[in-house]
């Protein structure tokens, strides 16, 4: 599957379906995306490819990389430090983003309050542990996935 930025100079491709579909309500999402929240595709690095030239941010922690088109400045992917396997992916760059609602949302304590989202599961903030993430994944993967 393939997607783009706003100008298409940067190109994704993915070569297995996600790992976890996430909307994030945290602040630094409603400022990154000009929005109530961030909708993100998580994939397993391996099956991420990118092209194009790319600008990078860090931001809050500073273990988060958000890339950018170095063109058109349409917000890509973020890398996590500590999570080097797996890859975040910013559903608007696919054509068809309505495959990939939300399984997850995050950050639900900076939720706006007429912000809602059909998220099966709900975090104050995110989940704690690499077990908890897995646990998530498992059952995204259980109920068919995208
Ligand atoms: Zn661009
Ligand atoms: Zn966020």
């Amino acid at each position: 599957m393939k997607g783009a930025c706003l100008c298409g100079q940067v190109q994704v491709c993915v070569t297995a379906p996600p790992l976890l579909t996430l909307a994030c309500h945290c602040r630094d999402c409603q400022k990154l995306c000009a929005s109530a929240f961030s909708l993100t595709a998580m994939f397993a690095a391996e099956s991420f490819s990118v092209t194009g030239r790319l600008l990078a941010g860090r931001l809050r922690s500073g273990q988060r990389e958000h890339n950018f088109c170095r063109d058109c400045l349409n917000f890509v992917f973020t890398r996590i430090q500590g999570a080097e396997s797996r890859v975040n992916l910013r559903t608007a760059l696919f054509a068809d983003l309505a495959r990939f609602e939300p399984f997850v949302e995050l950050m639900t304590e900076e939720k706006l309050p007429w912000s809602n989202v059909p998220a099966t599961h709900s975090y104050a903030r995110f989940p704690e542990t690499a077990a908890e993430l897995e646990t998530l994944m498992a059952e995204y993967l259980d109920r068919g996935g995208v």
